[in-house]
């Protein structure tokens, strides 16, 4: 309510950008960085017209570099803006590129204001069709001040069918609509797990929670994960699943995701 009272700060679009598409979750480790990774990487993939950019702002637990196979320095452009990075064609900026891998990130408050400042407003992104932005979990700061700052196409809310991530995912459902983003939907990670050995399928942590979820907050769901150790191998080794193997079942389910926001 205080954020509703407060009223909208006026939102500046990122020059350059067309849409971007946030990628947020309830809670940690539910898979919200891998499935940025892989949306991003679809989104080319389905329509190769497409440029696609992807921006980590979880500042607390960059994950992008790794993921992305990225590291080092981004160079500054003559008009003193950053230059993001560029792996498997998509171009990518992250809290990653600015500090020391070993460096605690110790940042509270402004510290953290300011560096998603300068990831929002001081990159040289180019022509992008898609900017994917990897978002920290869960509802505070860094969410609000993003979604109240550059005009938001929509969200996609990443959970796992347990009920303890999805009523932090419905938490940050209800946040977006409040500051009038729409919710483009929510995707189910680690839905359904198959023995590669005999092919029973488990749903580890329940079979249709984010279904359910969706149905009571009246989202779409944009589909479903399985979980797999190809996509832990790959997002661990920096080779996501959607560029590495695009022909699995895994990467195709990523592509029916891009193909729905
Ligand atoms: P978050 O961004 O929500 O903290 P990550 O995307 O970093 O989560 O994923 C956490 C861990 O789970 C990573 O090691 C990642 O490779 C793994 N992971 C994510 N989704 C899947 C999946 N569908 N199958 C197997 N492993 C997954």
């Amino acid at each position: 309510t205080q954020i509703m009272s407060r009223g909208l700060p006026k939102q500046k679009p990122i020059e350059g950008v067309k849409q971007v598409i946030v990628v947020a979750s309830g809670k940690g480790g539910v898979g919200k960085s891998t499935t940025a990774v892989n949306l991003a990487l679809a989104l080319a993939a389905n329509d190769s017209s497409k440029a696609v950019g992807l921006l980590d702002v979880d500042v607390y637990g960059p994950s992008i570099p790794k993921m992305m196979n990225l590291k080092g320095n981004p160079e500054l452009s003559q008009s003193n803006l950053m230059r993001p990075l560029l792996n498997y064609g998509i171009a990518c900026m992250s809290m990653g590129f600015l500090v020391e891998e070993t460096a605690p990130v110790v940042w509270r408050g402004l510290m953290v204001m300011s560096a998603i400042e300068k990831l929002l407003r001081q990159v040289e992104w180019g022509q992008l069709d898609y900017l994917v932005v990897d978002m920290p979990p869960g509802t505070g700061d860094v969410q609000l001040s993003v979604s109240q700052n550059i005009p938001i196409s929509g969200a996609v809310i990443v959970s796992t069918p347990q009920d303890i991530a999805l009523m932090d995912a419905r938490k940050g459902a209800e946040m977006f609509r409040k500051v009038h983003v729409p919710v483009l939907g929510l995707v189910q990670n680690m839905s359904v797990f198959q023995c590669p050995k005999c092919k029973h399928r488990t749903h580890i942590f329940g079979a249709d929670g984010a279904r359910r979820l969706a149905r009571t907050l009246d989202l779409d769901v944009l589909g479903d994960i399985p979980l797999h150790i190809n996509i832990r191998e790959t997002s661990d080794t920096g080779q996501p699943i959607v560029f590495s193997q695009p022909e699995s079942d895994e990467a195709k389910a990523y592509l029916r995701i891009a193909a729905e926001v």
